[in-house]
């Protein structure tokens, strides 16, 4: 088991909204490849989305709201208290992954003399009225600069099994989290950044969120030293490398398309979200993450 037994958990960095159907039922959803926040990239203005029902997602928004965290946040706040609770449960261990990463930054800002504002991640299923229109579970987990949540429906965890042909583990798990958080540290540089024309293996989209693969190694790095989690394991490090695989642009395209359109790419193939990530792992720092000069 990954974590500190007695590390004791925040869990109110987490709102679970999972079975309330607030925000929008009845708009039509589909086609999502299950694509990673492509939302984002609609958001800010980007590239189209290959799945295409993203955008349109996005303009029919009806502005549903996520809803007040009920009962479900109250069990959250009771149930996962330590590592001992991310060690036996699911819900609880992704609360521990978001501590640490948050934990992580929170420190890494303040040595460079910079406040980092945290950012709660919201459990939904189904679907979920945001600052970034109404998203659905075949969305993915996304990160909404508009109003600085993390999206995410854990059944994406089984998807990234099935769908995706990852390994798994619980350490693929930390590694999406921490991805999304590296989002929303790009937001607080300044450097989440995308606009009209940017896909493309060497596009904004692609280096943007390949930094963000980056970011998500340099808390691996660091992750035992938050005190949360046990030094990482050889294995662990394996399934967070085998997830960046698995969501490779080249890779699901290959696997719904049965072709490879670099053009298209807004997050980077396999070969490139691995580099980025192990990249971020091996330097432990941020500075080792400029994925927006030369060759991504
Ligand atoms: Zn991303």
């Amino acid at each position: 088991m990954s974590f500190n037994d007695g590390a004791k958990l925040d869990p109110s960095q987490v709102e679970d909204v999972r079975g309330s159907r607030i925000g929008g039922r009845g708009v039509a959803v589909g086609g999502g490849l299950g694509l990673i926040e492509t939302l984002v990239w609609v958001l800010l203005g980007g590239s189209q989305s290959p799945g295409g029902a993203l955008g349109s997602l996005v303009d029919q928004t009806i502005g549903g709201d996520a809803g007040e965290p009920g009962p479900a946040s109250t069990a959250l706040a009771n149930e996962c208290k330590t590592g001992a609770d991310a060690n036996a449960r699911e819900d609880c261990r992704i609360v521990g992954y978001i501590n640490s990463v948050q934990a992580y930054w929170h420190d890494e800002f303040a040595a460079s003399g910079k406040r980092y504002v945290g950012a709660k991640t919201r459990f939904f299923t189904e679907q979920i009225g945001t600052g970034c229109g109404v998203a659905s579970s075949a969305s993915g987990p996304f990160y909404c600069p508009t109003d600085k949540y993390v999206y995410i429906d854990l059944g994406f965890f089984d998807e990234l099994r099935s769908k995706f042909g990852a390994k798994g583990g619980p350490f693929a798990e930390a590694y999406i989290l921490a991805h999304e958080y590296g989002h929303h540290v790009q937001d607080l540089l300044g450097t989440l950044s995308g606009g009209t024309g940017q896909e493309g293996a060497t596009g904004q989209s692609v280096r943007t969120e390949l930094q963000a693969d980056c970011f998500a190694g340099v808390w691996a790095n660091h992750a035992a030293a938050t005190g949360f989690l046990k030094p990482l394991t050889e294995a662990e490090i394996a399934d967070a490398l085998d997830a960046a695989s698995a969501v490779g642009d080249d890779r699901i395209q290959q696997k719904t398309q049965g072709q490879v359109s670099p053009e298209t790419w807004t997050h980077g193939s396999s070969a490139q979200r691995q580099k980025w990530f192990r990249a971020g792992y091996q330097t432990g720092s941020g500075d080792g993450c400029d994925t927006f000069s030369g060759t991504p």
